[in-house]
């Protein structure tokens, strides 16, 4: 779920959210459960909530960021999120602990 969502990130933004993962973004994961996420992505002095969710085979994702809102896109924060939860997700695989699945 979370690379099908990372498939319809843009270009650009998809960018962005690399570059952010360079300069040291973090994601802090606020709730973690079976088919929802939720947290801050936090950079500088600036911090946008991002929910992600799966209903069925429907996920949606929410961030507080101007172009989430006023565009209705999935942003850099929303990009970079799913990032994290999968570089999460694929780190307790490996360590063999089982995280809650938002799907691959
Ligand atoms: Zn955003």
């Amino acid at each position: 779920m979370l690379r099908k969502l990372l498939g319809k990130v843009d270009d650009g933004r998809f960018g962005r959210a690399l570059a952010g993962l360079q300069a040291g973004w973090q994601w802090q994961c606020e709730e973690r459960q079976d088919g929802l996420v939720e947290g801050y992505v936090k950079h500088g002095s600036k911090q946008y909530m991002v929910v992600i969710g799966q209903r069925g085979r429907r996920y949606f994702a929410r961030c507080g960021c101007e172009d989430a809102v006023k565009r209705g896109v999935l942003c850099k924060h929303i990009a970079f999120a799913a990032m994290s939860e999968l570089g999460l997700a694929a780190a307790a695989r490996s360590a063999h602990r089982q995280l809650p699945q938002l799907g691959r």
